[in-house]
């Protein structure tokens, strides 16, 4: 089903992430957002998970989640949008790699395709080793082959579940 206008959507996968400022709520206002943007349609979202912190560990635990939408945006495009989601939800960007954060939205997949911009890494790079973005994704997409890596089902076997709790 397509409700709105879009010519030739793309199925793009969305990483969801917060640790701050009530992240259960930062992760369902990131995805009314996301689902108002005017060239996306929400496809699918995964339940919610907990896990702890990669990098620094004086943070608390993170809430991660994934969505599958439909979009005729380009990438690059797509990102900027998912930016200004952020930055609206407060995201304040210290310098600090992997630091605390209200918001974290990345772009895991775009259709089949590979991106190397200086802005713009798809598949995202993170994604074949990290339980919080693959055990989401395999739950709404488990038949997905990942440009460039394989099948979902054959990652998540090398991942494992670790400290990732289903919330
Ligand atoms: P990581 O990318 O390892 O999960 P992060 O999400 O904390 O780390 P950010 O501070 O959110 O990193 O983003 C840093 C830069 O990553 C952004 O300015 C953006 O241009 C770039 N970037 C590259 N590939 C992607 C992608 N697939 N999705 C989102 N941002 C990306
Ligand atoms: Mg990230
Ligand atoms: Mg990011």
């Amino acid at each position: 089903m397509m409700n709105k206008s879009m010519s030739v959507p793309v199925t793009a996968y969305i990483g969801l992430g917060s640790n701050l400022a009530n992240p259960v709520e930062q992760i369902k206002s990131a995805r009314t957002a996301i689902t108002q943007m005017p060239r996306v349609q929400e496809l699918g979202f995964s339940g919610l998970y907990s896990s702890p912190p990669m990098g620094p560990q004086d943070q608390p635990d993170y809430v991660n989640a994934v969505m599958c939408v439909a979009t005729d945006m380009l990438p690059l495009d797509l990102l900027r949008g998912l930016q200004s989601i952020e930055n609206i939800q407060g995201r304040v960007r210290k310098g600090q790699r992997w630091g605390a954060r209200t918001l974290d939205l990345d772009i895991l997949l775009y259709g089949d395709q590979i991106i190397e911009l200086s802005d713009l890494i798809v598949p995202h790079p993170g994604l074949a080793n990290r339980a919080f973005v693959l055990y989401p994704l395999y739950e709404i997409a488990p038949e997905l082959r990942v440009p460039g890596k394989g099948l979902i089902a054959d990652l998540l076997a090398e991942c494992p579940m670790d400290r990732l709790k289903k919330s």
